[in-house]
């Protein structure tokens, strides 16, 4: 009898688990609560799947916190190797101008057919609408719901117990976070919103621009050195963009220093503020056309109306400072099922090197529920990825498995 090893999720990191282990005699089953496999790489294929970043592997490395934890997995499994496994699997991909790589076809449901189909032809087998409800030891309790809604619960074991639940964002996808209740309080990090939207309370007048981009500007939140150019765009509840996702890690030290949010925004990047101040020095001409003058769209006139005390609007001086440097306050971030991932999780004193938990060496853990965050950028998809494999290799060997003869595979 070959051992049996059960997955739970059929996400990236659980079906890279499944790709690694179905080269292996054993018996890989996925047990998924949803009806289908991948919803959250399906979701994140609506921006074009941004599968990995181009960069050096020392500074790619480095996007991660803790700051040292996934080195040995990436490195292992890194950006390259990924864009070559994926060309193994049919997908080609290319590199975009910021470094970020995608599926060559911007989106994700051929790469996660072509997936699957090959998971399949490889005798790995999908058991969908069944949810783990709870572990005990190597044996796990499960609930499988038929397509009427009528709920069945079992308990079944198996010799080596993977989880790859996902994170706590995007409940609607799968990853509802509940695993957190398998895990002894020690054993966890509390989940927080990564790569997540900020809130500000807009007055009225700011209701027209709810959509709209600001456009080639530049912020920061501790210090000017720290200054990154983008677009960000204005929503009824504050501020979204990959930008602002990029200072989320500040951000969340600053509401928990100060009880809120500064970011300093800069909305004429290119420009110098003395020739700034020149344009709105000039007599005789209303603000809105000086702003326009000095080069400010109407979305970025509102924003500095907004965050302006109509006091300063007649110092030429003052708004130049201003257009230089405009403190945007917000209030929180958005709550944590919007949010791109989560941080927090199971910690990495819980897990051995090879990602085991220590209180229960037949369990294994990957993907986004380990203590890791990362900025957007294709680092999740990677540490995902890489983090997957890293559990495959660990629990080859932890049963001893041997290798699949290439013509019986
Ligand atoms: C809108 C959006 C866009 C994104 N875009 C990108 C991007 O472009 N690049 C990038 O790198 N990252 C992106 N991400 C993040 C990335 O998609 C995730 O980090 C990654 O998919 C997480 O993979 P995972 O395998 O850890 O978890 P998931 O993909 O969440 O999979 C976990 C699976 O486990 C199942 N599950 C959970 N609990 C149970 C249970 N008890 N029983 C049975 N099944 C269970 C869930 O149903 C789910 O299918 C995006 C995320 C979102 C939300």
């Amino acid at each position: 009898m070959k051992p049996v090893v059960v997955i739970i999720g059929a996400g990236a990191s659980g079906l890279m688990v499944a790709d690694y282990l179905s080269d292996y005699e054993v018996d890989v089953c996925v047990y998924e609560q949803m009806p289908s496999a991948g919803r959250k790489i399906l979701w994140a294929g609506k921006t074009g799947l941004n599968i990995t970043h181009s960069e050096p592997m020392a500074d790619f490395v480095g996007r991660y916190v803790p700051d040292d934890w996934l080195d040995a997995f990436l490195y292992r499994y890194d950006n390259a190797w990924l864009v070559a496994w994926l060309s193994a699997l049919g997908v080609q991909t290319y590199t975009g101008s910021s470094g970020r790589v995608f599926p060559v076809e911007m989106k994700a449901s051929p790469f996660l057919r072509a997936w699957l189909k090959r998971l399949l032809a490889h005798h790995v087998r999908f058991f969908y609408r069944h949810r783990c409800v709870a572990i005990d030891n190597n044996t796990l309790r499960l609930t499988a719901t038929d397509k009427h809604g009528q709920n069945t619960t079992f308990d079944k074991t198996f010799d080596a117990i993977v989880l790859a639940c996902g994170g706590g964002s995007y409940a609607k996808l799968g990853s509802t976070g509940t695993w957190q209740a398998w895990f002894a309080n020690d054993e966890l990090s509390p989940l927080y919103a990564s790569n997540v939207g900020v809130v500000k309370a807009w007055s009225p007048f700011m209701n027209a621009y709810f959509g709209k981009a600001l456009k080639r500007i530049a912020v920061w939140v501790d210090s000017p050195e720290q200054k990154s150019q983008g677009d960000i765009i204005i929503s009824h509840y504050g501020m979204e963009s990959g930008l602002i996702y990029k200072y989320n890690r500040q951000m969340r030290d600053d509401l928990a220093r100060c009880g809120r949010i500064c970011m300093m925004v800069d909305l004429l990047p290119d420009k110098h503020e003395r020739d700034i101040e020149q344009i709105l020095s000039q007599k005789k001409k209303s603000l809105n056309t000086l702003l326009q003058k000095a080069g400010l769209d109407k979305v970025k006139i509102a924003l500095l109306r907004e965050c302006t005390d109509k006091v300063d609007w007649t110092n030429h001086q003052m708004m130049a400072k201003y257009i230089k440097q405009l403190p945007v306050i917000f209030t929180d971030f958005r709550p944590i099922d919007e949010a791109i991932s989560t941080g927090g999780g199971v910690k990495r004193s819980a897990l051995t090197d090879g990602l085991q938990l220590k209180s229960n060496p037949n369990v294994f853990c990957c993907g986004e529920m380990l203590d890791f965050d990362a900025p957007t950028g294709g680092y999740l998809l990677t540490a995902c990825f890489a983090t997957g494999r890293v559990v495959g290799e660990s629990v080859a060997q932890h049963l001893n498995l041997s290798l699949k003869h290439k013509d019986k595979s």
